[in-house]
C-alpha cells in the first residue's frame, strides 16, 4: 500500500498554496493538486495584472454569507497585517490605491513565486497537471483516483474556487465533492459582476459607452441593503464600474438600483433656487457638473430639452429632473455571468464546517476552503484575504 500523506489539498491556487504551504511548514506530508497546466491563473490575472492581495481594513462586515458570523475566527487568526508581514519578508513592492487596497508594484507574478516559495520551504509535494476524477472515504482514510495514480491521504482540503472564469480553468467540482458528502450548498450565483438591461430599455444610454464618474449606488433593504459611494462605467450593454460589481453582490434577480449620479449636489433644490439667477439653459448647466456627453445623453433619455432655459421651467419639471439624476432607479434584467464575474457567491454551507479548521463537521478530515465557501468578500482585495485566512485555518489545523 502506498504510504498515506497527512493532507491532500485540491486546487493550487491562492487559498490552496496557502494552505500547503502551512501544513507542509509544520512538519506535514503535503501533497498538493492541480488540474491546470499553468500555476494560480487567477491570482495572475487579478487586480489587472497587480494582484490587489489584501485590504489592510478587512472587517467580518466586508463579507457576504449566509452564516455572516462564520469568517470571522479564521479573519481574526490570521489578518491583513499578518499577509503584508510576508510580502514585506520577501521584498515585494506594494502600494495602497484605493480604501486600503494593497497592490503589487511590479506584477501578480511576485505572489504566485512568493507561495510557491513557502511551499517549496514545506516540502509539498506537487502534481500538476493533474486532474481528480474520484474522492472517496475508506474508514480514516481518503482515496484520491488521479491522472498520476491512487493517492492515499488522511485529510483531503478541497480548494477548487467557485465558477468565475471557466476559460482559465474554474470548475463545479467544490460542490460535486458537497454533494456527493451529502452537504449543504448555498445555490451559486456570480458576484463582483457587470449588470445588464433590457435591450430596447436601455438604447437611450448605448451611446454613453465608455463614461465614468463617481456615484452612489444602493438596492435592497435593511439587513439585505448594500450602499457603495465609487466609480460608475457606462458599458454597452448596461453598468458596470466599482460601484456596479460591488452592488451586484447584493443585488437579487427583480429587484431595483438606485442611482445618485450627482452626489455632491441637490439638483432640484439648486435648480429651483437659482431659477432667477442661473441664467443658462439646462444643457449647458449640467454640463458645468457631468460630462458633457452625458449631460446630453441623460437629458435627452429623460425628455428633456437641452435648449430649455431654466428660469423658463416648472418647478414640478425640475423635481422631476432632479430626481432623475439623484435617485435613477433603473432594474437590471441580469449580469454579464461567470465569464465576467470577480467571484463566486455562495457555495459549501458554513453551517457543515468548523469555523477553527474549516472540516465538515460530519465528515472528519475533508476540509473546504477559500472561495469553494459560502462567505464572499467585496470588491478590494477582501476575496484574498479570506484565501489567505481559510487556508491557514484549514494549514494550522490539521494533526
Ligand atoms: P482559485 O484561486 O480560483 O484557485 C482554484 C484552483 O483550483 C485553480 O488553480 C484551479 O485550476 C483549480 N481547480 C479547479 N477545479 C479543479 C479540479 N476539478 N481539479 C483540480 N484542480 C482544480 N480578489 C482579490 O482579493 N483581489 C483582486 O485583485 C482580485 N482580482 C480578481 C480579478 C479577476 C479577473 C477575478 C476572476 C477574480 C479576482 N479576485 C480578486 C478574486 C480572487 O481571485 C478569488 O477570490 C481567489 O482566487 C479565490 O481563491 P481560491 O484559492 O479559493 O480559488
Amino acid at each position: 500500500m502506498t504510504t498515506p500523506f497527512d493532507v491532500a489539498v485540491i486546487g493550487a491556487g491562492a487559498a490552496g498554496m496557502m494552505c500547503a504551504a502551512v501544513a507542509g511548514q509544520r512538519g506535514k506530508s503535503v501533497v498538493l493538486i492541480d488540474h491546470s497546466a499553468k500555476l494560480a491563473e487567477k491570482i495572475r490575472i487579478s487586480g489587472g495584472g497587480r494582484c490587489n492581495f489584501t485590504n489592510i481594513g478587512a472587517t467580518p462586515q466586508n463579507f457576504l454569507s449566509q452564516n455572516p458570523h462564520f469568517c470571522k475566527s479564521a479573519l481574526s487568526r490570521y489578518t491583513p497585517q499578518d499577509f503584508l508581514a510576508l510580502v514585506k519578508r520577501y521584498r515585494i513592492g506594494f502600494h495602497e490605491k484605493h480604501k486600503g487596497q494593497l497592490f503589487c508594484d511590479d506584477t501578480s507574478d511576485d505572489i504566485i513565486e512568493m507561495l510557491k516559495a513557502e511551499c517549496d520551504l514545506g516540502h509539498v509535494d506537487w502534481r500538476m497537471p493533474c486532474g481528480v476524477a474520484s474522492v472517496g472515504k475508506d474508514g480514516d482514510l481518503f482515496r484520491l483516483e488521479t491522472d498520476s495514480g491512487e493517492i492515499l491521504a488522511r485529510h483531503v482540503v478541497i480548494a477548487t474556487g467557485g465558477l468565475s472564469i471557466p476559460k482559465i480553468g474554474a470548475t463545479d467540482f467544490a460542490y460535486r465533492i458537497a454533494k456527493q458528502f451529502d452537504l449543504k450548498l448555498v445555490e451559486p450565483r456570480p458576484g463582483l459582476v457587470p449588470l445588464t438591461f433590457d435591450g430596447a430599455g436601455w438604447q437611450p444610454f448605448v451611446d454613453l459607452a465608455g463614461i465614468a464618474l463617481e456615484v452612489e449606488v444602493e438596492t435592497g433593504v435593511k439587513k439585505e441593503r448594500g450602499y457603495f459611494l465609487e466609480d460608475l462605467l457606462f458599458t454597452h450593454r448596461g453598468l458596470s464600474g466599482p460601484a456596479i460589481l460591488q452592488i451586484s453582490s447584493f443585488w437579487q434577480p427583480g429587484a431595483s438600483l438606485t442611482l445618485n449620479l450627482l452626489p455632491q449636489i441637490d439638483v432640484a433644490g439648486t435648480l429651483i433656487e437659482g431659477k432667477t439667477t442661473l441664467k443658462k439653459n439646462l444643457g449647458n448647466l449640467l454640463a458645468q457638473w457631468l460630462p458633457t456627453r452625458l449631460a446630453d445623453g441623460l437629458l435627452k433619455a429623460n425628455g428633456f430639452d437641452g435648449a430649455a432655459r431654466i428660469a423658463d421651467m416648472p418647478d414640478k419639471e425640475l423635481r422631476k429632473l432632479g430626481e432623475a439624476l439623484n435617485r435613477w432607479t433603473i432594474k437590471p434584467n441580469g449580469s454579464e455571468g461567470y465569464r465576467k464575474a470577480e467571484v463566486t457567491m455562495g457555495g459549501v454551507d458554513t453551517r457543515e464546517l468548523s469555523q477553527q479548521s474549516m472540516m465538515v463537521t460530519k465528515v472528519p478530515g475533508l476540509h473546504f476552503i477559500g472561495e469553494a465557501v459560502d462567505v464572499t468578500g467585496w470588491l478590494g482585495g477582501y476575496n484574498f484575504q479570506w484565501a489567505w485566512a481559510s487556508g491557514v485555518a484549514a494549514g494550522q489545523s490539521i494533526e
